[in-house]
């Protein structure tokens, strides 16, 4: 927005095409296409096209796809429709680190060539040990001072699987008492005897995140690479390769504080262990953090990019109070969710007076201000269902909804007045006997006394009979991966209530999933887009009226 103050990135960037380093913003969105996107890839998202956006700059989108083990196409699909659905477009066609396999594998060459890189044959376990800690310097490898030529020819034989997987790796020659341990020869290529989603069997030997990054990043005429901060000692590393290859562009680094939210897990890594161990259904279940969860669930592109706007880009890590995601997602569907009203646990209530074999059509507004969104038709009989918690044989004055021998108005229909109630063997209450003030509709009852409460209701006759799935926080813990914890363990065991037999407003048949509509007084819904049938649909709530959490 506007009034908000420019932050860092945006500073450097200005600054950047004030004085001609860079002519034009390119940034990148580089996910691994190892699981579905989540609410904190949304936040590198919404910075980079944002940016880019912002500046008349591209962004790309880029598969960073180096590791064949943990990647699928699967994968890859769902990002491309995450990444569409949040409302941005990716420059020109889909990028893939593998698309650049031949180029790295030349820069590798060029390396070993100019005596920058080696093979090396320790196994993981003695790299591991001679790499050293942060207090003590690394050891040089014992095959560190092979000659270009032999370099050249175990590395063709690495190329041409002549080797085991683990039996040698390429290293660049950099300092192995280097302070920042990335820099201590760091490995480029390893061997990896497996097919990839994108290159199939052509290659076994496949690049370092670190090797290739900022290569493709150069390849791609990236100008500002902008990823989080766990990379900041990763830069010094970026900066020599970028610095010790015939790149054709010279790319920068730059990192930002990662989001992390409370009562929530922000790792692909993790989610897929939720997944994999059933304690949700799918990805995409809607009580899943992911862009994909989140949208099954009624959450709106709009709410999630003001999520992103509103908690701001810096360099410090901070957890974010998911209630400002609540707040964010309940803001945009109060303006934009037409009204309806659905009965949670229906409560069957005959109007006696009411004219025997009469129907009529009462309208009802589609929103309260909104008024581009059509009115609603509502069919009224005889009989209604109101909420079974809206109806008490006894209350006491600060109950304002229907009482035995009270009034209450039925939401944009008529005043009703409780009279008797029908009981079942058991002694519950089936069936509630009222009056109904024809009068009063759109007007006060003719002796000028208001009833206190207004509750909802739907035609008994005429109504879409469905099942409601009350969504609550996935985890009882707010920090449930801190520390040593096993977010498994903190898993919340009430984060899903069905209910069954809840009967909707009858124009509800029509609605479309995923699209949010604010059922009155009880949320934001949504119809389903796996379960239910056409005319036995299953509706998500999206987020209650208010925030009802008790921290
Ligand atoms: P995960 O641990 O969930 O797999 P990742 O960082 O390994 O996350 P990538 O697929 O590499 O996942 O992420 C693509 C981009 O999204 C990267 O630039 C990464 O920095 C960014 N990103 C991932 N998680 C977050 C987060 N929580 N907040 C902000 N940006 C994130
Ligand atoms: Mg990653
Ligand atoms: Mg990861």
């Amino acid at each position: 927005s506007e009034s908000k103050p420019a932050h860092f990135l945006q500073n450097i960037i200005r600054e950047d095409l004030a004085e001609g380093r860079v002519s034009r913003l390119a940034t990148r969105f580089p996910p691994e296409p190892n699981g579905y996107l989540h609410i904190g890839h949304a936040k590198s998202i919404c910075l980079n096209f944002g940016l880019a956006e912002e500046f008349g700059g591209v962004c790309n989108l880029r598969f960073d796809d180096t590791n064949p083990a943990k990647e699928e196409e699967e994968y890859v699909d769902s990002i491309k429709r995450d990444v569409t659905w949040l409302g941005f477009r990716w420059a020109g066609d889909i990028k893939y680190t593998s698309d650049y396999f031949d180029q790295l594998h030349d820069w590798a060459l060029h390396l070993i060539r100019e005596g920058k890189a080696y093979v090396c044959d320790l196994s993981p376990e003695d790299a591991r040990h001679y790499r050293g800690t942060l207090k003590e310097p690394g050891k040089n490898s014992p095959y560190r001072d092979r000659s270009v030529d032999e370099n050249l020819e175990l590395f063709e034989k690495m190329k041409n699987g002549e080797f085991e997987e683990g039996q040698c790796s390429l290293r660049a020659k950099i300092d192995m008492a280097a302070p920042n341990i990335n820099l201590r020869d760091p490995v480029i290529y390893r061997i990896k005897k497996m097919a990839h989603h994108q290159t199939g069997g052509k290659w076994c030997i496949y690049p370092s995140y670190d090797f290739a990054h900022g290569q493709s990043d150069a390849i791609e005429g990236i100008s500002h690479s902008i990823c989080t901060l766990e990379f900041e000692d990763h830069r010094p590393l970026y900066d020599w390769f970028i610095e010790n290859l015939p790149v054709p562009a010279q790319p920068r680094q730059y990192e930002f504080a990662r989001l992390n939210l409370n009562y929530t897990v922000v790792s692909k890594r993790k989610l897929k262990q939720l997944v994999d161990e059933g304690l949700v259904d799918g990805w995409d279940d809607p009580r899943m953090p992911t862009l994909s969860g989140q949208r099954r669930r009624g959450v709106t592109p709009a709410a999630i990019r003001n999520f992103c706007e509103m908690i701001g880009v810096t360099r410090s890590d901070s957890v974010v109070d998911v209630g400002m995601l609540d707040y964010s997602i309940r803001d945009d569907l109060d303006k934009n969710a037409p009204r309806a009203m659905c009965v949670l646990e229906p409560l069957k209530v005959t109007l006696k007076n009411y004219p025997e074999g009469k129907r009529e059509v009462l309208s009802a507004p589609g929103h309260p201000v909104r008024d581009d969104l059509p009115a609603r038709e509502l069919p009224f009989t005889g009989t209604v269902y109101i909420e079974k918690a809206d109806f008490r044989e006894e209350a006491n004055k600060k109950y304002k909804r229907l009482v035995l021998g009270k009034k209450v108005r039925l939401r944009n229909a008529y005043v009703i007045q409780a009279e008797d109630v029908v009981k079942n063997d058991a002694g519950e209450i089936v069936e509630v006997i009222c009056s109904v003030d024809l009068d009063t509709l759109g007007e006060n009852p003719a002796d000028g006394v208001k009833p206190k409460g207004v509750i909802h209701w739907v035609s008994a006759d005429e109504n879409l009979d469905c099942e409601v799935r009350l969504y609550d926080r996935l985890f009882d813990d707010p920090a449930p991966d801190a520390g040593g914890k096993n977010f498994l363990e903190h898993v919340n065991p009430d984060n899903l209530q069905v209910l069954s037999g809840c009967k909707a407003e009858i124009g509800l048949a029509k609605a479309e999933p995923e699209k949010g509509y604010q059922f009155e007084r009880q949320g934001y819904f949504c119809r389903d887009s796996h379960y239910g049938s056409a005319d036995k649909p299953v509706f998500n709530r999206t987020i209650g009226l208010r925030d009802s959490w008790a921290k």
